[in-house]
């Protein structure tokens, strides 16, 4: 197991979107501290719209919520940013189940909303 993993990860739901490209471009000069991956539409937008280096993964529905719960497993991110949209049903919910139950089974940082994300880059911010 990776012991000092310096990526972060980055997920919105379509209905969060805005939210995430909000809150990278407010935070911009933390995550680029930061190795970043995203699933495949999040990272997208956070490069064209943010400007800021993302490694993308599978689109979430295709399977990049397991996929970055695979490497939250192994020890390789320090903390998710996965804004979830609680009014819409999505395909791939066990997917996004798994990678919440993933995080608090590892004890790695998770923000569900802009606000607790915003809370936790800002103490973890040097
Ligand atoms: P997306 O996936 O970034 O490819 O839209 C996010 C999700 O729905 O989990």
């Amino acid at each position: 197991m990776t012991t000092n993993p310096t990526t972060v990860a980055l997920i919105a739901h379509d209905g969060k979107k805005a939210d995430m490209v909000a809150f990278a471009l407010s935070h911009k000069d933390v995550l680029l501290k930061y190795e970043l991956v995203a699933t495949r539409t999040t990272g997208q937008l956070l490069r064209e719209k943010c400007g800021l280096p993302v490694k993308q993964m599978l689109s979430g529905p295709q399977g990049g919520d397991a996929q970055i719960a695979a490497q939250v497993a192994e020890g390789k991110i320090e903390a998710v940013f996965f804004f979830v949209d609680p009014l819409t049903a999505n395909p791939h919910d066990p997917d996004i189940q798994g990678l919440l139950r993933i995080c608090n089974v590892h004890n790695v940082p998770l923000a569900t909303n802009s606000a607790t994300a915003s809370y936790i880059i800002s103490g973890r911010a040097l």
